[in-house]
């Protein structure tokens, strides 16, 4: 007779970072938690494609839909591309201390929305958050045990190239996020991993990525998601 297969030899399952309930595991002290993963690197870097990646693969973990003052771009959905503001609108968001960060970026303000991070964090999910590099310096402020994750090109040259081709930006705004770029770069020492997303190798920097997030996800005393406020 042939054994019927059993449910956790679906391929999802047996890849399955979570502990199961047979576990002792708060008897012995130790819970699981929720883990904020933050994304950040200059842009034209390709930290959409390494999100699309991670999609493709069915990696278990909840984007967090971020605001902007930017008008929005062909191909872009409003409330799932970014949830697109007015100036004034943000200005009202983030005095009623709606935002975890928030940064002014190429002339426009972008934040993220501190309650839908609470939330996911409660519910002991894998929460991502691509945010530019000032953004990302907040967060370690607020959430200091939260992962760093820079996605760097493997040359400078590179980065100006890719932003000169996806061409959707000004001469002056291209030479400006250019300039930032530069200064992003001097934020590394504040990150936990470098992952470069090399010319042809975005399959590797997604599984690099990946690794990262389930080794975390594997830890025995997993990272504790304190806000300080
Ligand atoms: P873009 O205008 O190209 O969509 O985004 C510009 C930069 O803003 C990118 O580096 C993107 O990751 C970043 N960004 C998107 N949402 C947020 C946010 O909520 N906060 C911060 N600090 N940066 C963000």
């Amino acid at each position: 007779m042939i054994d019927s297969p059993h449910p956790l030899d679906a391929p999802l399952a047996r890849c399955s970072t979570e502990i199961p309930d047979t576990w002792p595991y708060q008897e012995l002290g130790l819970s699981p938690s929720g883990l904020l993963v933050v994304l950040s690197g200059p842009s034209g870097v390709g930290k959409d494609a390494v999100i699309t990646g991670l999609e493709n693969d069915h990696f278990p973990f909840t984007r967090i839909v971020t605001a902007t003052t930017r008008s929005i771009r062909p191909g872009e959905v409003k409330g799932q591309s970014y949830h697109f503001l007015s100036t004034e609108e943000f200005i009202q968001w983030r005095n009623n201390g709606k935002f975890l960060e928030w940064a002014e970026y190429g002339h426009h303000y972008y934040g993220t929305p501190l309650e839908s991070v609470r939330q996911a964090l409660a519910a002991g999910e894998t929460v991502l958050l691509k945010i530019e590099v000032q953004g990302a310096a907040q967060v370690k402020q607020k959430v200091p045990d939260a992962v760093f994750i820079f996605l760097g090109p493997s040359s400078f040259d590179e980065l100006t190239e890719r932003l000169r081709k996806r061409g959707t930006e000004s001469p002056v705004a291209l030479s400006r996020r250019i300039q930032q770029a530069r200064e992003e770069f001097a934020q590394l020492p504040n990150y936990d991993y470098l992952v470069i997303n090399r010319h042809g190798g975005l399959r590797c920097a997604v599984e690099q990525i990946e690794a990262i997030i389930t080794a975390e996800r594997l830890r025995i005393h997993q990272r504790q998601m304190r806000f300080v406020s």
